[in-house]
């Protein structure tokens, strides 16, 4: 009986030749001009061997193979491989893609045949098997709906490469991150609720559970409980040393709707890596899930594991350092140090000291105006300012985003007033300008100082944060400074 070969090649003029070649020594061929049609054939075809090129459109010889040797009834037809290419990583590919034999392109048709006919030999198909392959052939459209399944997980995982990868321009920005995330998991995940959460190296930093509710509002309740469901989750995976899961953030919101117990199905995913927890990503839906768009959550992971997995280590460097990148000033957790340490010193020897924190009005419109870069500049800029409005003596630190922070030491509230008040001055003053582009910005601070009142560290901050509120509130651009509470 003729033995029957399919011959893939993407040069015609090549095909025609090695086709003429093999049909004169008597075997009976079958032809495809790439990998892709050539799949089709191999079940429409049913031949005893393939002869493939490797470097073709669309589909190669490697993938091919890798295709074939993938599923049952096509494995064991033998394939063998040629290419102009002699190097070892091609045979290596070969190897890895399974196929039975490796030949040169500039091999003579007399071994071509020896070659085929000694594969043949040691591999032959029983007709069992190529029945088989033929009621299964006719049965389902199987290599098309393979086909489309490969070049569309294919497609996906470059594209989903591709989209996830952008959002590393975003690592030191979380919440501008948060969102670009948002909005990439949106378009391919049905969800009514999605959440991130970024695990810090700091044990002591906040544990922020971002929320995506496609624009809806979520009642209080439903809130809590989701971050509860979420962070139990989480605990799963790493003890908390002290868990503070009181914040939620809601990146969009409108209108109350749902409870909690209307979110039928979830799916939490904790992300892991070197043995740590790095985050998680949760999603709640009001309808069962869409099982079918599992098969995009093994890619979506390992994409998403990839983004946490920079972040972690960004934020662990950071954690690590004592500078903050983009500013020279020191960074949140100097800032904590500090405090602490000045409460302390200023409780065994009683001085002053005062604390200012300082929010750039509309930095956002900033951003999505100029964009990132111009706001990077705007900030780096007013940090410069800050160092200039100061005295050396004075700490100047970087507490978070656009928030920057000023402890002056052995100062009380009247004194710290004046380079307080120098420093917006200054920022309103400014001409900013950059890549020829100019605009305005001015800061609102907020100002206190280590009154009695305080027992904690944080007590101070959070006055200033009420004076920054205040600041804000009541029309920014302006230094407020903290109300002390009225004794009776
Ligand atoms: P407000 O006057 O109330 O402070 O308005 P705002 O727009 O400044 O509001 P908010 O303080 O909430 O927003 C701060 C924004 O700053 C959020 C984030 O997009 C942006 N941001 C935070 N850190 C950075 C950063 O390092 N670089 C840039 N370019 N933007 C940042
Ligand atoms: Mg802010
Ligand atoms: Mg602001």
């Amino acid at each position: 009986m003729t033995s029957k070969i399919l011959l893939v090649e993407d040069s015609e003029t090549q095909l025609k030749f090695l086709k003429d070649g093999l049909i004169q020594n008597g075997f009976e061929v079958e032809t495809a001009l790439n990998g892709a049609e050539a799949y089709k054939k191999v079940f429409e075809y049913i031949p005893d061997i393939i002869v493939s090129d490797i470097l073709m459109p669309v589909i190669d010889g490697y993938q091919l193979c890798r295709m074939i040797k993938n599923v049952d009834e096509t494995k064991k037809i033998p394939v063998i491989l040629l290419t102009v290419l002699d190097k070892k990583i091609d045979s290596f590919w070969g190897k890895k893609a399974g196929a039975q034999l490796f030949l040169s392109k500039s091999i003579n048709m007399d071994e071509l045949v020896r070659n085929i006919n000694a594969t043949l030999r040691r591999y032959p198909l029983t007709q069992e098997y190529k029945t088989t392959l033929a009621l299964k052939s006719k049965s389902d459209n199987v290599a098309q709906t393979r086909l489309n399944t490969i070049l569309n997980d294919l497609l996906l995982k470059s594209v989903f490469a591709n989209e996830f990868r952008n959002l590393s321009d975003f690592m030191n920005y979380e919440r501008i991150l948060v969102e670009k995330l948002f909005s990439l998991l949106s378009s391919f995940v049905e969800y009514s609720v999605a959440g991130v959460f970024f695990a810090s190296p700091d044990d002591f930093a906040e544990n922020i559970l971002y929320i995506d509710t496609l624009g809806k509002n979520l009642s209080k309740n439903v809130l809590s409980d989701i971050q509860y469901d979420f962070f139990r989750k989480m605990e799963e995976f790493r003890t908390f040393k002290n868990s503070k899961f009181e914040v939620v953030r809601i990146l969009m919101g409108k209108e109350i709707d749902y409870q909690f117990t209307d979110l039928r199905s979830k799916i939490i995913i904790p992300l892991i890596f070197d043995k740590k927890l790095i985050g998680g990503v949760c999603f709640y839906t009001r309808q069962d899930m869409d099982y079918a768009s599992f098969r995009y959550f093994d890619i979506m992971i390992s994409e998403l594991l990839a983004i946490f997995k920079m972040k972690y280590q960004y934020t662990e460097k950071e954690f690590m350092s004592v500078l903050d990148g983009l500013t020279g000033l020191y960074n949140r957790r100097q800032f904590e140090i500090s405090l602490e340490q000045e409460h302390n010193r200023t409780k065994r020897h009683p001085s002053d000291f005062s604390l200012a924190i300082l929010d750039i009005d509309f930095f956002k419109k900033v951003n999505d105006t100029y964009g990132h870069q111009y706001g990077d500049y705007v900030l780096k800029t007013v940090a410069d300012l800050m160092k200039a409005a100061f005295r050396k003596t004075d700490l100047l630190y970087r507490y978070g985003g656009e928030e920057l922070v000023m402890i002056m030491p052995e100062t009380n509230i009247e004194g710290a007033i004046i380079p307080v008040q120098r420093l917006r001055r200054m920022v309103e003053e400014y001409d900013f300008d950059y890549n020829n582009i100019k605009a305005k910005v001015t800061v609102s601070i907020g100002l206190t100082m280590n009154y009695q009142e305080f027992n904690t560290p944080a007590d101070i901050l959070k006055s200033a944060d009420e004076a920054l509120y205040k600041a804000k509130e009541s029309g920014r651009n302006r230094v407020v400074l903290y109300e002390q509470q009225q004794l009776n």
